[in-house]
């Protein structure tokens, strides 16, 4: 499992180096980076939430935008792992 808040990426029950194998899962969680960056930390922690409740977890837009973002290559730029 991974949590991201703000530029940091939290595992869960894995490891670093078996998240960065997944490619599709890096993409997720590094979409969620960028989604703190473009609102900042406090105000994206409220708009997740409100969409959480109203939407719940697979239809809440920034979810949707992270799966989205799975297939998308181009996600990654701009971030750098270290
Ligand atoms: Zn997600």
């Amino acid at each position: 499992m991974a949590i991201v808040l703000g530029r940091t990426i939290h595992l869960y029950g894995i490891g670093r180096q078996q998240f960065l194998a997944n490619v599709a899962w890096v993409r997720h969680e590094v979409c969620h980076v960028k989604q703190y960056r473009q609102y900042g930390i406090l105000w994206f922690l409220w708009l997740y939430l409100a969409e959480y409740r109203r939407h719940g977890y697979m239809q809440n837009r920034f979810e949707v935008a992270a799966r989205a973002a799975e297939k998308e290559p181009g996600i990654v730029e701009g971030v750098e792992i270290v």
